[in-house]
């Protein structure tokens, strides 16, 4: 039985080794992990992270409820600014609240009093090069870092959230940005009982020093005598997902292309952002495409890759590592058919958990 493409599929296999270096971090570390649902939110399997995890955190009153609601455990809310009209049923999800800044923890600490609260912090570094996501850019609104001021609302919160690695595979580089926030920040993080170090830190890639880090980790905690949060996102479901395409038309204008039944605009959106090519498995071979979407964007373009074979109409092509930033960002650009969502079951077996029609295109707008 071969699915109709488009669809992500979601393979549990793959998504338990990245749980089970979670689950091996947080027993040598004592940190515990969130799922930062903004990277990824496909409820269907928390079913199996829920148990390598100690639960979510969020973005948004959207978010925060889907966490409490599908996955339960520890669910954390942070948002860059709250509603007046969100707030009470943002406390209602949560266990903890993290404001963005000192105006937001003013406004709104009595409405959140029952739960524990939070402020973010901004340690004015980052591993991130991309502009566009590197919370410590000039003028950047994520978070305080003037300890005077903080100072002064230390007695309306507990603890604190520092989100400043970005896709950082480097240990000693994130060894490094530790030190500078216990430099800037110890005074603060001593009067703390919880930290959370935020995503973005490639921990379950290969040959990540796992033991270095559960050190580094443990002797943080020890010294501010803090409970340590993380809060993967890519971290977590990195490799687990591909994004399965076929091929529709097959041209050559100088270049041999491939068109295929999706799109990175509607489907992929990050690869467009951060200007980067898909991945294709293995990508060898002599005969070299050019795999193109098929929304009208004349940029929407996968990559260029090497197949061991000339591709025809109806092969298929299996886009790699499709989990995150991918199904929480799927659009209805150009109508495009909207991938359904499968999962390989650890038996082998496949399921489609979602499939999207005509009229979830229509009723997503009026
Ligand atoms: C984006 C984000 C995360 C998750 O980041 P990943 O790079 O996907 O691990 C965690 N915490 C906060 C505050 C974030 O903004």
């Amino acid at each position: 039985m071969q699915l109709t493409t488009p669809y992500y599929l979601i393979d549990k296999a793959k998504l338990l080794r990245n749980m089970e270096k979670i689950a091996y971090v947080r027993e040598r570390s004592g940190a515990k992990a969130l799922l930062a649902l903004k990277c990824f939110a496909t409820w269907s399997v928390f079913d199996l992270m829920r148990d390598y995890m100690d639960g979510t955190t969020s973005s948004s009153l959207n978010e925060v409820r889907l966490g409490h609601e599908r996955f339960g455990k520890e669910t954390h809310a942070y948002s860059v600014a709250y509603a007046d009209y969100e707030i009470d049923e943002v406390v209602s999800h949560a266990d903890k609240i993290i404001f963005n800044s000192i105006g937001q923890l003013e406004r709104f600490a009595d409405k959140a009093a029952g739960i524990v609260r939070g402020l973010r912090l901004n340690p004015q570094v980052s591993s991130s090069s991309f502009d566009l996501a590197d919370p410590a850019r000039p003028f950047s609104r994520l978070g305080e870092w003037d300890v005077a001021k903080v100072e002064k609302v230390m007695d309306r919160i507990s603890g604190f959230m520092i989100h400043n690695n970005c896709e950082n595979s480097d240990f000693s580089l994130f060894d490094r940005m530790l030190g500078q926030i216990e430099e800037k920040f110890g005074p603060l993080l001593r009067q703390a009982e919880w930290v959370s170090l935020g995503g973005g830190i490639h921990f379950t890639g290969e040959n990540y020093p796992l033991d270095a880090f559960c050190n580094r980790l443990k002797d943080f905690s020890d010294k501010y005598g803090v409970q340590v949060y993380l809060e993967p996102g890519e971290a977590s479901i990195t490799k687990s997902t591909t994004l399965e395409t076929t091929v529709l038309d097959t041209l050559y204008n100088g270049k041999h292309l491939a068109i295929v039944d999706s799109s990175i605009e509607a489907h992929m959106l990050d690869l467009l952002i951060y200007r980067e090519s898909a991945k294709v498995s293995p990508n060898r071979g002599p005969h070299r495409y050019m795999v193109c979407g098929k929304s009208c964007l004349a940029g929407d373009i996968f990559g260029e890759f090497d197949f061991p074979n000339e591709l025809n109409v109806g092969d298929r092509i299996s886009i790699q590592d499709a989990a995150g930033y991918t199904m929480v960002k799927k659009n209805w650009f150009n109508g495009v058919k909207m991938p359904a969502i499968a999962i390989k079951e650890l038996d082998g077996s496949i399921r489609t958990v979602r499939e999207f029609t005509y009229a979830d295109y229509e009723q997503s707008l009026s």
